[in-house]
This record gives structure tokens, C-alpha cells and sequence, in this order.
């Protein structure tokens, strides 16, 4: 029997392989796994014309560099396993996009053949593609195809078989401007004349791949012959060296630059026309040449994103303090039931005040996010991505790096944890690592009450202002600290960014109230389970070992003592003596310990051992500090019946003014991340040598700034 006939299908993410695949093999498939690497490999068998045929669908790319293991894999397979025919699934809806890997495959010179899928989409849209003119300019068969239905599937089928008896499939030759195609002039025939990896890769493409930096090419030409390379190398040093003077661009970008260019100049022969203007995608654009322009699109940002924040703030505040009057009535409710006793006082001080203080801020979360959700489901977000990609590049990361930062809380709100395991769509893995590490500067959503808590207290008179402010601070301390790890233990080039802006449209009203909820019911439950065993454990932190009998007795005795004076003042007395023995209470407790004895350090930061405990606390949950120093303080309390919030409370002690205020901001929007997102940080680099990394590196960080704000601001005497 002949052996099957083998194909790949080839293209970019979600042009349609896996339909296509599903078509061809229905339930005839397996998935494996490519050795060494946690990336699917799906093939399958089925017959056409009595052949049988064996295919795989590979994992869908933008490019063939080697920055990711999706492109490494795709792309080994193709030199290595030598497919008979590649069918590369192409996007009719978003042609030129799909076309730029095409590209790289006529320049690898493997027997190729397009089928043009979604041609139903292209059609609805108004995109009429002359299949015939477009095979011609690109010297490939090309098939229009819709996988979803097998419309056209068997003339491709046709096609595949046809070209698998070619004896040739000549590389294409593009051109990359007079300064590459010069280089490549001279590297080429040196290539070629010492057959360097001749047998997998045609010389021009190894040739581009050196220019490109390619990190695996270089490796496996170093191994082959060391002197050509160096000479090469140093050929490809003084080419960047070049356009990076006189273009202010990397090799990299000229030649996607020109291969763009290639795609439009076929585009533009008449290949594609449109049939109605009316189109979503040309609407998209119209907006596009506004809201992403160099000048008004940062503006249009940022007024959006302010305009986001008062509107958070000025709509939530009613629902803040119906909730807040709800707990402070439910505490009273239990006050005046419950016998005095530890299991009063857990329930009080664990858990009402605890999971209440968190509660409290779900208001201003759910407005924020829907907020967010809004932007994304419009599709305004994947502009922020464009428009920020300039500066990001500047600080060592990537377009993309953008949606990881939002995520973790970039628009204040939202978590790290996902935030990091966003960072699964950046392909280099030094952007993505210093994306990953510096997403947790972001303010996320268990930030939030505390930073409202503060602001509220100190800064009151301008809320919105200092939100805006907050979140303005966390993007600069985050890049900064981009660029630090950049230049410093994540060292290495940039990539140029590639992304998609997918047409606008209205959100429909149901998203909304889905993607608002979903987020909401996340922060809710893990007040709910997380947070309230927490705080419980930090409440019996606060309360044992309690004091000793002898120390009960010497308190007890002094009240008693009072009230026997008679005295006129011996109510207030007694509330003084109340104070003193809860603060020593307190103090003596496992919680004030830790907390005292952090305050050798913390005295230069300005937090005395209360807040000490509420940060010890936040490294289990961001959340919890709110709720901790509403149990420290309600626990040192003078007049336990007292219902003044803990925003008063704060403003009253004379431990906090503005300035201690501030360097506790500074502290808990940066020092270490919670648990989880270390964990999560540790999973997704692999190792936990990150994990910890962050959480030293953010609160080293942290105590340098705090201790700067408190300094500068005592000497300024801003107190
Ligand atoms: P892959 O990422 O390349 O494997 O893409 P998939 O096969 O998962 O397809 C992405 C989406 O496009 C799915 O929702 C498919 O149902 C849809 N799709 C695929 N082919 C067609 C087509 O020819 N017409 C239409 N309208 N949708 C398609
Ligand atoms: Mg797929």
C-alpha cells in the first residue's frame, strides 16, 4: 500500500484550520502533543479520490519567528517534517493580516496551497476577492472556501493533489529595501557556497533569519560553521547599527514593513473591491483615523478614562452608604442579642466588620466595571493597545502588554491574577516576564476600598482627582520597573507589534450586565470564603493570648476605685481606663507583637504597629487590610457602642495625618503581591524563584518610596 499523502494546515489563529480539519477527518482525529512542548497536535485520516491522506492541523500563527513556541513548532514541522502539500487557511474577512504569514511561506518554498476560507463573511461585509488574480500575483493556487459548510472543499482537495505532483516549488523572492537586499547579496552566496543548512531552509531565508536575530538559526549556524557565522553576525550588527541611525528602526520592522508592503501592492491590482460602503469594518476605520491619531487619541484616553472615574465615584456613593448603615445596624442588632464574650466579639469584630468593610465597596467595584466592560465590549480597549504600543515599546515591552495591565486593575479595578495569566498571548519571552512581574503596580479591584478608604479620609475634597491620580502613579511605577528588569536581569531586544483592531460596535446591554457580574460575583465570593477565614484568623491573631489575670484585676481594680470616688468625671474615666486596657490588650496579643516588632523598621515609613498588622494581613488578600484595621481599631476602641466609620476614625487618631496617609498608599499600592497572584507568577514563569522575586523586589521597592514620602514630607512639614 502507498504511504498516505501527508498535509498541514497552516494559518492564523481563528481563520478557520480546525473547522476545516473537523471537516475533512469528522471523527477519524487524535490530539496528541509535540514532543517537548505543552502544544496540541491534532491529526487525522481520510480519503478522497482513493487517496488516503493524513493531515495535521497546526497551531495557528501570525509569523514564523522564533519568539514563540507556536511559531517554533509550526515551523519546524514544515522544514522538518517536509509536509507533501501545506494548505494555508486564510482569513478572507481580514485579508492582508492573514497574507503576511503567507508571505513567509513562499519564501520557505513549500509546496503551498491557499484555501481562501470565510469568503461568506467577506461577502456579507461587502469584500469581493478575485481569487483568480490573487493565485496569479502570488504564484499559488488559491480556493475560496467556507470550512463551516465544506462549500468549495473538494476543488481545493483537487488542488492539493495537483500540486503534490509538482516536482518544484521555487522560493519567492521579496524585496526588503536597498540596505537588507544589499546585505543579503553579499551573506547569500556564502551561505550557499558552504551549503550552511542548505538541506532544511532555502540561504535567503536563513539569510533574513540572521538579519531578524533569530535566535534558534543562529544557534543551529554557530553549530555548523562558527567563522561564517561570526563574519555574519557582525555583517548583521552593523545593519541594525545602520537603520537604527538612519530609519530608527530594527531589521525586524523594515522587513514586516515591506512584506506589508508586498501584500498592498498585490491588494491594490484589483484583487479585492468593495461591493457596499456601508461596511461595519470601514465605519471602524473612519473613527480610527480620530480616535487613534498621534495627538487627540491620548487626549480622547484620557478623558474617557477621567470621565469613567467621576462617573464611578459620583453614582456609587448613595449605595456605599446605604450598605454601610446596614452593617452598622446589623453590629448594634448583634451588640444588643449576644451575651458579652469571645463569641460576640468574633462575630463583631471577625466577621461583621470584616467581610461589611469589604462589602461596603461593592458598589463603586460593579459601577467601575461596568465601566471597563463598556470599553471593551466596544472595542475601544484594543485601541488603548495601538495608541500605547509606542510607549511601551520604549520601556521594553509590548502592544499587547497592555491587556495584562488592564486586567490586573490599569483602570483601576480588576485583578492580578488574571492579569498574569493574560500574559500568555505575549510572544517574547522576556516582554512577557517583564509584563507578568510588573502587572501587580496595577491598582486592582482589592486595592480599591483601601485606597477609597484613605483618599476618603485625607484627601476628601478631591476623590475622583486623586482615583485618577492613584492610577496615573501605578502605570508610571509599573513601567519604570518594566524598563529596570528590561535592562537589568531581563535583557534583550523588543518585537515589533502585530495586533488586530477588531471593528466597533455597540455593546448589547446583556453583555454588559454579564461581564459586570461575573466580575462582581468574583470579588464578592472571595469575600465571602477567603476573606472571611482570614479575617477570623487575624481576629483571634488580635485577641490571644489575652492578658494575664493579675493585668484583668489591675484594670478592674483602677474602674472600680473610680466609680467608688464618685467622682463627677468617672464616666469619662472609665472609658480612658476601657482604652488602655483594650490597647494593651492588643499589644500583647500575637498580632501586636508582629505588628511592634515590624515597627523598628516601618517607624522611618510613618506606620505605627495597627497598620503593620492590616499589611501583614495583606499579603494573604489586599482586601483584608481594610478589614483588619477596622478590627484593630475597633478592637483598641474607647467607646465600644461607637458607630463612627473607620474613615473617622482614621482622620481622628494622631497617628495618621496626610503624610502618613500618603506613604501608606504608596506602600500598599506597591509592596508584595497577595498570595495568589504569587502563586499564579510562580506557575506561569515556571519557577518560583519569580514568585519570590516579586514579592522581595515590590516590597523593597515599597518601604524605599513609603520611607522617602514620610521623610520628605515630615522635613516639609506637610503633617
Ligand atoms: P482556528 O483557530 O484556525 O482553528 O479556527 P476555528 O476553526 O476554530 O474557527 C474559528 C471560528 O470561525 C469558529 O467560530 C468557526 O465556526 C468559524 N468559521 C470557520 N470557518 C468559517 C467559514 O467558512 N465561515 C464562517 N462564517 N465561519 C467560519
Ligand atoms: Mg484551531
Amino acid at each position: 500500500m502507498n504511504k498516505p499523502l501527508h498535509i498541514a494546515l497552516a494559518g492564523n489563529p481563528n481563520s478557520g484550520k480546525t473547522t476545516l480539519f473537523n471537516h475533512l477527518t469528522g471523527a477519524r482525529q487524535h490530539v496528541g502533543n509535540y514532543p517537548g512542548v505543552t502544544v496540541d497536535k491534532k491529526e487525522g485520516f481520510f480519503s478522497f479520490h482513493e487517496n488516503s491522506i493524513r493531515v495535521i492541523d497546526l497551531p495557528g500563527t501570525y509569523s514564523l519567528t522564533a519568539y514563540s513556541v507556536e511559531e517554533l513548532v509550526a515551523r519546524d514541522y514544515l522544514v522538518n517534517e517536509r509536509p507533501d502539500v501545506v494548505v494555508d487557511v486564510v482569513d478572507a474577512s481580514n485579508l492582508e493580516r492573514n497574507l503576511y504569514l503567507t508571505c513567509q511561506f513562499i519564501e520557505l518554498g513549500i509546496p503551498l496551497v491557499i484555501a481562501l476560507n470565510m469568503v461568506d463573511v467577506a461577502k456579507k461585509r461587502g469584500i469581493k476577492i478575485d481569487t483568480d488574480k490573487l493565485g496569479t500575483l502570488l504564484n499559488v493556487p488559491v480556493f475560496p472556501v467556507i470550512a463551516r459548510s465544506g462549500h468549495g472543499v473538494d476543488e481545493l482537495l483537487n488542488a492539493v493533489l495537483t500540486t503534490s505532483l509538482a516536482p518544484e516549488h521555487p522560493p519567492a523572492l521579496l524585496r526588503y529595501g536597498s540596505d537588507i537586499d544589499g546585505v543579503l547579496r553579499e551573506i547569500v552566496p556564502q551561505i550557499e557556497s558552504r551549503n550552511l543548512l542548505t538541506d532544511t531552509y532555502p540561504a535567503r531565508w536563513t539569510g533574513l533569519k540572521i538579519l531578524e536575530n533569530d535566535e534558534q538559526i543562529l544557534e543551529k549556524v554557530q553549530a555548523a560553521d562558527s567563522d561564517l557565522t561570526r563574519t555574519m553576525v557582525q555583517r548583521s550588527e552593523a545593519l541594525t547599527h545602520h537603520l537604527k541611525t538612519t530609519l530608527d528602526a530594527f531589521p525586524e520592522a523594515v522587513i514586516a514593513d515591506h512584506r506589508y508592503g508586498f501584500i498592498k501592492s498585490i491588494l491594490r491590482q484589483g484583487v479585492v473591491s468593495r461591493t457596499h460602503d456601508n461596511d461595519r469594518l470601514y465605519t471602524s476605520d473612519k473613527i480610527d483615523k480620530i480616535v487613534t491619531n498621534r495627538v487627540i487619541g491620548p487626549l480622547i484616553m484620557a478623558a474617557i478614562l477621567f470621565v469613567l472615574y467621576s462617573f464611578t465615584f459620583n453614582f456609587s456613593t448613595f449605595l456605599v452608604a446605604w450598605l454601610n448603615a446596614f452593617f452598622g445596624v446589623l453590629s448594634q442588632s448583634v451588640d444588643s442579642m449576644l451575651p458579652d464574650g469571645p463569641v460576640k466579639s468574633m462575630i463583631i469584630s471577625g466577621v461583621i466588620d470584616g467581610v461589611g468593610g469589604v462589602l461596603g465597596f461593592v458598589p463603586i467595584i460593579m459601577f467601575m466595571f461596568f465601566g471597563i466592560a463598556v470599553l471593551e465590549d466596544s472595542g475601544y480597549l484594543a485601541r488603548v493597545a495601538f495608541m500605547m504600543d509606542r510607549v511601551f515599546h520604549f520601556f521594553g515591552l509590548h502592544g499587547s502588554s497592555v491587556m495584562p495591565f488592564i486586567v490586573s486593575g490599569g483602570i483601576a479595578g480588576g485583578c492580578a491574577v488574571p492579569g498574569v495569566m493574560a500574559t500568555r498571548t505575549l510572544r517574547s519571552p522576556k516582554e512577557r516576564m517583564a509584563t507578568l512581574l510588573t502587572v501587580p503596580f496595577m491598582n486592582c479591584g482589592a486595592k480599591l476600598p483601601v485606597l477609597t478608604l484613605i483618599i476618603g479620609a485625607f484627601f476628601s475634597s478631591h476623590q475622583a482627582r486623586y482615583m485618577f491620580l492613584a492610577t496615573v502613579a501605578a502605570w508610571l511605577v509599573a513601567l519604570m520597573a518594566a524598563k529596570f528588569l528590561r535592562m537589568t536581569v531581563l535583557k534583550g531586544e523588543s518585537t515589533p507589534f502585530v495586533m488586530e483592531l477588531p471593528p466597533y460596535r455597540f455593546p448589547t446591554m446583556k453583555g454588559l450586565f454579564i461581564h459586570t457580574w461575573e466580575r462582581t460575583w468574583q470579588y464578592i465570593k472571595k469575600a465571602g470564603t477567603v476573606i472571611l477565614g482570614i479575617s477570623i484568623l487575624l481576629w483571634a491573631m488580635m485577641t490571644y493570648p489575652g492578658l494575664s489575670p493579675e493585668q484583668t484585676a489591675g484594670f478592674e481594680s483602677m474602674r472600680q476605685e473610680i466609680s467608688a470616688s464618685q467622682a463627677p468625671d468617672a464616666k469619662t474615666r472609665i472609658q480612658h481606663i476601657n482604652g488602655q486596657e483594650a490597647e494593651a490588650k492588643l499589644r500583647y496579643s500575637v498580632a501586636g507583637r508582629i505588628g511592634i516588632a515590624l515597627e523598628s523598621v516601618s517607624r522611618y515609613a510613618g506606620f505605627d504597629w495597627r497598620t503593620n498588622i492590616a499589611l501583614v494581613g495583606g499579603f494573604a488578600a489586599k482586601e483584608v487590610i481594610v478589614s483588619t484595621l477596622g478590627t484593630a481599631y475597633s478592637l483598641g476602641e474607647v467607646d465600644p457602642g461607637n458607630t463612627t466609620s473607620l474613615k473617622e476614625r482614621l482622620e481622628k487618631d494622631p497617628h495618621w495625618n496626610p503624610v502618613v496617609g500618603l506613604s501608606v498608599l504608596a506602600f500598599i499600592m506597591f509592596y508584595a503581591p497577595c498570595f495568589v497572584t504569587i502563586v499564579a507568577i510562580a506557575s506561569e514563569s515556571g519557577s518560583w524563584k519569580w514568585g519570590f522575586f516579586s514579592m522581595a523586589f515590590n516590597t523593597i521597592f515599597a518601604l524605599i518610596l513609603s520611607v522617602a514620602i514620610f521623610q520628605i514630607g515630615m522635613l516639609l512639614g506637610l503633617a
